[in-house]
């Protein structure tokens, strides 16, 4: 593979917030078919792509837990809820023209496929685009942590983090602090010691204790997820 080309495994995570467009809640088709254009394009060009989807756009069980709820239960209805996604950015890859399949770490199969690693792989190597549902299956986790465990799993070379609303990682939070200052690149020490939201603090000693790259970019722009598959400096790089 020609990485100058932009080919090669990537694993993207995609925060299921992205998805609810200006709405917040649900799914909002345009957007999503506007995503799924730009994964077409990089997969066309040679790139082998798995998704994790997020599932804020629906439920997160931390909110849900703080509202009274069972943490567990909660959280299995955060995992159904990225479900939801991975269907309908399977929908619009088809529309795309590009074969996808859905593998949910929930067993549910009139929708998806279980989630079977080595199979996984074999549909990236035939250029259909993998889309993982559910997390890990498992509460108390994250789609961060997910996406960051499959990376690994599946071999990819870098973990390519689509953020809603900010182009990269900050020393404080944009949307609060107008002089935050963004970073080109950082350490994964760095984001632990000061507690930068990259991800959860599980995603991000797993990628440091097994050197997976990873990088915060902003999903909506157009062409980003090409630039970030080509390695172009946007968003922030998180290495050793
Ligand atoms: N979740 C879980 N285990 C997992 C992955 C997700 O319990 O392995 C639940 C958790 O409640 C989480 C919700 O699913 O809040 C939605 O995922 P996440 O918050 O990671 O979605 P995002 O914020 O990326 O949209």
């Amino acid at each position: 593979s020609d990485p100058a080309k932009g080919a090669g495994r990537f694993m993207l995570k995609l925060s299921g917030e992205a998805f609810a467009g200006g709405g917040g809640l649900g799914v909002d088709p345009d957007v999503v078919h506007a995503i799924a254009r730009e994964i077409a394009a990089v997969v066309r060009d040679g790139a082998q792509i798995a998704i994790v989807l997020g599932g804020g756009n629906f439920f997160r069980g931390a909110e849900l837990q703080q509202r009274g709820m069972d943490r567990a239960r909660s959280d299995y209805m955060g995992m159904l809820g990225t479900v939801m996604n991975c269907l309908a950015l399977q929908d619009f890859l088809e529309k795309e023209g590009i074969d996808s399949r859905v593998q949910t770490a929930i067993t549910m199969g009139q929708v998806a496929e279980p989630y079977i690693p080595l199979r996984a792989v074999r549909h990236l190597e035939k250029g259909r685009v993998v889309i993982f549902g559910a997390g890990m299956g498992m509460p108390y986790f994250s789609t961060d942590t997910t996406a960051a465990q499959r990376a690994l799993e599946i071999d990819a070379e870098a973990l390519l983090m689509g953020k809603n609303g900010v182009d990269g990682v900050y020393d404080s939070d944009p949307k609060t602090h107008p002089g935050a200052v963004k970073f080109d690149a950082l350490e994964y020490s760095e984001v632990i010691a000061r507690d930068l939201r990259v991800a959860d603090m599980t995603a991000i000693t797993l990628c440091q204790d097994n050197k997976l790259p990873i990088l915060v970019f902003e999903l909506l722009t157009e062409g980003n997820i090409a630039r970030a598959v080509k390695g172009e400096k946007i968003g922030t790089l998180v290495s050793d």
